[in-house]
């Protein structure tokens, strides 16, 4: 049985910059990332590739190539823990030892709780750009909108990976349509479990704004349950105490956004609180029953929006408190909540709304973030992808 003395969960964006952090600020430590994937991805740029203008290749790597140095890669599943014995059980029967674990699987994308969405998506214009398999598809549906179709967009009421994502292609869609001179022939509905289109009232303000403006119809409290490809139907269930009613609606092309949960394995774990994310204390990310277990990422049941920006906060304030812990000293370091979407308002416009626990604003830059602008978007499409794989995964920024 092999030893660590800090093993590592997942190697997408926060296990990997997590050890690159690590190892920057102590080179002696004995690191081994469990990842079963040979491919890492940069999710975010999947938006740009379903409204072709971002090139797919450009958003996987081979994951060694964005593994540490000095990191040992084991190349399996974690599938059961025994936080008592400091020990993880991979699915393929072994047994790893640790002094601290780092927990960051990501989430998991459930296309089986849509009943006929595994057998339709990537085909009868269902596509979704949650999948690096099928984000290129979008585009394809977008080139064969006409005049006529009825397009939806739907966002499940289960938390979600970049909860802007479900409305930047429905944007990035009508813009689409408004340069070919077609937007107003063509009906665009957002369906969404939730309440409302944006949490903080700011940006909320702007894109209503936007949804104005493109015509686009919405839905709350409604969960797309069923759909069914061949005959383009899609079925909504209503999202109340009664147990809501259902209604199907013809559909040309749906944008479906899965519902979403901590990965099986976590939720059957003891690390995991009643609606199954890990338990972790939202400021320090220790684990709130064991002491030597921090967790980060989309994995974790911290308050803020499941994003890649998150990570980039949360990364440091892991990195200072664990090694306080290594060396005995307190931990001070507290994440802020931070979280930030890059809301793609149409093509080269784009809101960049950022935001911390309590739904507090907080800004990078000098001016009103919720105006739709031109910088943004190169910031997006440009430095952000640069930044991610030169010095996010590098453990440098
Ligand atoms: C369409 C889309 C648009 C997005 N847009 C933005 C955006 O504009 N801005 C932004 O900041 N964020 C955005 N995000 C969100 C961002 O990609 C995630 O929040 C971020 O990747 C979370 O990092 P993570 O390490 O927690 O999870 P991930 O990066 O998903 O990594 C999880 C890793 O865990 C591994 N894993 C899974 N199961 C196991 C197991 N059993 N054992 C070991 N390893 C396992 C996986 O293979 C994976 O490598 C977007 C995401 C999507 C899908």
């Amino acid at each position: 049985m092999a030893h660590f003395q800090i093993l590592i969960i997942g190697g997408g964006n926060a296990g990997i910059s997590t050890a690159a952090q690590l190892l920057r600020r102590k080179k002696d430590l004995h690191i081994a990332i469990i990842e079963p994937s040979e491919k890492h991805y940069y999710q975010p740029a999947w938006t740009l590739v379903g409204a072709g203008v971002f090139d797919i290749k450009r958003t996987i790597r081979n994951e060694e190539s964005v593994m540490p140095r000095n990191v040992k890669w084991i190349k399996e599943a974690a599938a059961f823990f025994e936080p008592q014995n400091n020990t993880v059980i991979t699915a393929q029967g072994n047994s790893y030892t640790y002094d601290y674990l780092v927990v960051a699987p990501g989430i998991q994308l459930n296309w089986r709780d849509v009943k006929g969405l595994k057998e339709t998506i990537g085909k009868n214009a269902v596509t979704s750009n949650y999948s690096y398999q099928y984000a290129p598809y979008t585009y394809e549906c977008l080139k064969n909108i006409k005049p006529g179709d009825t397009i939806f967009f739907t966002a499940p009421s289960t938390p979600t990976k970049c909860g802007g994502a479900p409305q930047k292609v429905m944007y990035m869609t009508a813009d689409y349509l408004r340069r070919k001179g077609i937007l107003k022939d063509v009906t665009l509905e957002f369906v969404s479990g939730g309440s409302m289109l944006f949490g903080i009232k700011k940006y909320a303000a702007s894109l209503q704004k936007i949804v104005d403006k493109y015509g686009i119809i919405l839905h709350f409290k409604y969960d797309l349950i069923a759909i069914d490809g061949e005959k383009r139907e899609a079925t909504f269930k209503l999202m109340n105490d009664a147990g809501g009613a259902t209604v199907t609606r013809k559909f040309d092309m749906i944008h479906v956004t899965p519902p979403q949960s901590a990965p099986d394995f976590i939720r059957q774990s003891p690390l995991v609180d009643v609606k199954g994310w890990v338990d972790v204390n939202k400021y320090t990310l220790q684990h709130t029953k064991f002491q030597n277990i921090f967790s980060l990422g989309d994995v974790t049941n911290t308050p803020n929006a499941k994003t890649g920006a998150a990570v980039r906060k949360q990364v440091p304030v892991l990195v200072k408190n664990l090694i306080a812990l290594i060396e005995h000293h307190s931990m001070t370091e507290k994440y802020s909540g931070y979280g930030s979407c890059p809301l793609t308002v149409g093509y080269g416009k784009l809101v960049l709304a950022e935001f911390g626990y309590d739904n507090k604003v907080m800004e990078t830059f000098p001016f009103d973030q919720a105006k739709p602008r031109r910088s943004m978007w190169l910031l997006k499409k440009y430095v952000l992808p640069w930044l991610y794989w030169h010095k996010i995964l590098k453990g440098s920024a």
